[in-house]
């Protein structure tokens, strides 16, 4: 299996454009959605390995790390979930998955149609939806996916893009199942190096969340 490069689909695509060309104020919703598809993650690895005994991993903890690297300037969050096979991450994460996004779209669709629309009111629209995965454009310049399915015989993939229109899957290395979302930030999104910051979001997003969340910091 080698690298290979996928377009994103045209909905993808004009969904990038709005996200990635702006830093606005409601950017730090990009951590509830990354949280809350890991412990989404989390509860299928459960379920999974309730209904499926060759199911791999069943010894791990379930939990979600959260890394902040300073000197490389990026933040991880990790899960010890049911991690996607190839397939899953070329479906899941090159089309919209989440309702929220397509009702986002019909929103922008129906206020441009209405000639409501200006750039801040389309962006203010993100905050209320959530673009779920897809909001790691407006923080990130590059994000990377490790990740490895719980489903035997299923190998290590990584998944990664610059938001630019397409995205490459290539063979991975992670061991263990579950995955990890690296996230390279952009340079007017520094502020997300703060330890202080990201706690502060994890309490307010994500305090509902019944996973343990932990967060360490490297390279101080
Ligand atoms: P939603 O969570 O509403 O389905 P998202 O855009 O947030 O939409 O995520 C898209 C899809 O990508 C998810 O439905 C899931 O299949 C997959 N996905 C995202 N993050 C993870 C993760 N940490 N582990 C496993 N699958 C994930
Ligand atoms: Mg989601």
């Amino acid at each position: 299996m080698s690298s290979q490069t996928h377009e994103f689909k045209a909905e993808v695509a004009a969904l990038l454009n709005l996200v990635t060309n702006s830093l606005y104020t409601n950017s730090e919703i990009f951590l509830r959605e990354l949280v809350s598809n890991a412990a989404d993650a989390l509860d299928k690895a459960r379920y999974q390995a309730l209904v499926d005994s060759e199911f791999a991993g069943k010894e791990l903890e379930p939990h979600i790390l959260i890394t902040i690297d300073k000197q490389a300037e990026t933040l991880r969050i990790e899960d010890t979930g049911i991690g996607m096979t190839r397939e899953e991450a070329t479906q899941n994460l090159g089309t919209i998955a989440h309702s929220g996004t397509l009702n986002y779209l019909q929103e922008v669709q129906r206020a441009r149609a209405a000639g409501e629309v200006t750039e801040a009111s389309e962006l203010s629209l993100i905050g209320q939806f959530g673009v779920g995965f897809y909001s790691s454009f407006m923080i990130a310049d590059e994000v990377v996916v490790n990740t490895l399915s719980g489903k035997p015989g299923s190998e290590a993939v990584v998944w990664r893009s610059k938001g630019d229109g397409s995205y490459e899957i290539e063979p991975g290395q992670r061991q263990t199942r579950g995955t990890s979302i690296e996230l390279k930030l952009k340079s007017d999104a520094k502020e997300f190096l703060d330890r202080w910051r990201v706690e502060g979001l994890i309490k307010r997003y994500s305090n509902y969340v019944m996973h343990p969340i932990r967060l360490r910091v490297i390279d101080e």
